[in-house]
C-alpha cells in the first residue's frame, strides 16, 4: 500500500479509536461482551449440530441452502444460482472477498456491482484494496475520493463528501432497476430460528433483499443458538467497529417473501427476494476448530487491526485477502497451506499481542502465531534473513557473523 494510504488510514483508525473508547468501558458494553464471550464459546463447542439445525429450519422455512466445501464449491453454486444473469449487485462481505467471488464472477462474464459506498469506491479505484472490514476505503482521503470517482464517472465530481455521495448513489441508482440477484454476507446465523442477520448503514442490504433472488454467503462459523444471541454478536460488533451502539439497520430474513393477507392462504413472491439461497462456507474452518486455534470466535468488527504495529505499517498487505491483520494470516494457514500463512505476514508479527487486547473475544492471535510458526519453520519456510540468524547460531553460538 502507498505511504500516502498508509498515514491516511492510520488517521481514519485514530478517530475511529477515539469515537469508541468511552463505549467501549461502559459498563452495559462489559455485560454484553461477556455474554457474547458466552455465546461465541457455545457455538464453537457446538458447531456441528447448531449448522444442522440451522439449515434444517432454514429449509422448513423456504431458503434454500448449498453447502460447499471450499471456495471453489461456492463459487460454482453461486454461479449456477444466477440464472444466466450478467450483473449483480453486492454488499460489503469479507467471507465473499475470501473467496475472491467478484474476480471469479467477473471472469465469468458477470459484472459486479458494489452497493456500499466505500466497497464501490474501492471498486472504481482498482489498485487499492479494502482496508478495514467495516469502513473498507479508511485508506482514501477526501481529495483521493473525489478524484477517483471522477475518473470512474467521467465527470468533474466536486471535492466535497455529499456531492461525492450523491454522485455514487446516483450512479447505483441507475444500475439497480437492471439486476435481478443480489449477493450479501451474514453477520450472525440463529439456528433455532432458520434465520439471517445483516447490518447496515447505508440501506443496500434492504435494497439487495428486494431483488428477485437473494443469495447470502456466510461462513459456518457464523451459526450461533437463537435470534438474541445474533442480536447481541452484531450489537457488540457494531460498537467495537464502529463506536455507535446500533447500526442503522438490521436486518432478518429467515423466508423469501410472502403474505397470507388474503383469506390465510400462504402466497409467496410480494415485494422482497422470490428466491432466497444460502451458501454456508467451510473452506479450512472445521479443521481450523479441529487445531483448537479461536480465530473463529471472531465477530468480524476488526478492532484487531486498529492498534496493531504491522498493520499500520503495512496495511493490508498483512493479512490474507478479505481477512486483514494477524487474525487474516492464521486464517491463509486453513484456507490455503502454509507457505500462503508464511506469505501473509506470519514472520511479521511483533508478538506485542495488541490485537488480543484490543478484541471483544480476546482472541490469543499473537500465541496461534507462534505455534503457526514452529509449524512453518518445520516445513522449512523460513524466512531468508531468520535462515541466516540460525546458522550463525548453529556455527558460532551468536546471531552474529564475527
Ligand atoms: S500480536 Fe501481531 S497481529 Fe497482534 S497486534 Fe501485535 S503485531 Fe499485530
Amino acid at each position: 500500500m502507498k505511504k500516502s494510504h498508509i498515514s491516511v488510514m492510520n488517521r481514519s483508525f485514530q478517530v475511529l479509536d477515539q469515537r469508541r473508547r468511552k463505549l467501549l468501558k461502559d459498563h452495559e458494553t462489559l455485560k454484553l461482551k461477556e455474554r457474547v464471550q458466552g455465546i461465541r464459546a457455545y457455538s464453537m463447542d457446538h458447531l456441528e449440530e447448531l449448522l444442522e439445525e440451522a439449515a434444517r429450519n432454514l429449509e422448513e422455512n423456504g431458503v434454500e441452502v448449498i453447502m460447499a466445501g471450499n471456495g471453489e464449491e461456492a463459487r460454482g453454486a453461486i454461479l449456477d444460482q444466477l440464472e444466466g444473469e450478467v450483473l449483480v449487485a453486492k454488499s460489503k462481505s469479507n467471507t465473499a472477498g475470501e473467496i475472491l467471488l467478484s474476480e471469479h464472477l467477473e471472469e465469468e462474464g458477470v459484472e459486479v456491482l458494489e452497493t456500499d459506498l466505500g466497497d464501490r469506491i474501492v471498486q472504481m479505484h482498482r489498485e487499492s484494496r479494502p482496508s478495514h472490514p467495516i469502513g473498507p476505503a479508511a485508506h482514501l482521503d477526501l481529495e483521493m475520493i473525489s478524484r477517483i470517482v471522477s475518473d470512474y464517472l467521467d465527470k468533474e465530481v466536486d471535492c466535497e463528501p455529499r456531492s461525492i455521495l450523491e454522485a455514487v448513489k446516483e450512479d447505483i441508482l441507475m444500475e439497480l432497476p437492471n439486476i435481478r440477484v443480489g449477493i450479501t454476507g451474514a453477520n450472525s446465523v440463529a439456528a433455532s430460528d432458520g434465520a439471517l442477520l445483516m447490518v447496515h448503514n447505508e440501506g443496500n442490504i434492504s435494497m439487495i433483499s428486494l431483488l428477485d433472488v437473494h443469495i447470502i454467503l456466510v461462513g459456518i462459523d457464523k451459526v450461533v443458538s437463537t435470534l438474541e444471541d445474533a442480536v447481541s454478536v452484531v450489537k457488540l460488533e457494531t460498537i467495537y467497529a464502529t463506536g455507535k451502539k446500533t447500526p442503522a439497520y438490521m436486518n432478518v430474513v429467515s423466508s423469501p417473501s410472502k403474505t397470507a393477507d388474503i383469506e390465510q392462504e400462504l402466497l409467496k413472491d410480494m415485494y422482497g427476494a422470490r428466491r432466497v439461497v444460502v451458501v454456508f462456507l467451510d473452506n479450512g474452518r472445521r479443521e481450523l476448530l479441529q487445531e483448537g486455534a479461536e480465530s473463529l470466535w471472531c465477530i468480524g468488527c476488526g478492532s484487531c487491526i486498529v492498534n496493531c504495529p504491522v498493520y499500520s505499517v503495512t496495511g493490508p498487505e498483512f493479512g490474507y485477502r478479505r481477512h486483514l491483520g494477524g487474525r487474516g494470516v492464521v486464517m491463509s494457514r486453513y484456507i490455503e497451506d502454509e507457505a500462503t500463512c508464511t506469505d501473509s505476514g506470519l514472520f511479521k508479527c511483533t508478538l506485542c499481542g495488541n490485537c488480543t487486547r484490543e478484541c471483544p473475544l480476546e482472541i490469543p492471535t499473537s500465541q496461534i502465531m507462534e505455534l503457526l510458526r514452529r509449524e512453518c519453520v518445520e516445513e522449512g519456510l523460513h524466512i531468508q534473513e531468520h535462515r541466516v540468524i540460525l546458522d550463525n547460531i548453529k556455527k558460532r553460538g551468536s546471531a552474529y557473523r564475527d
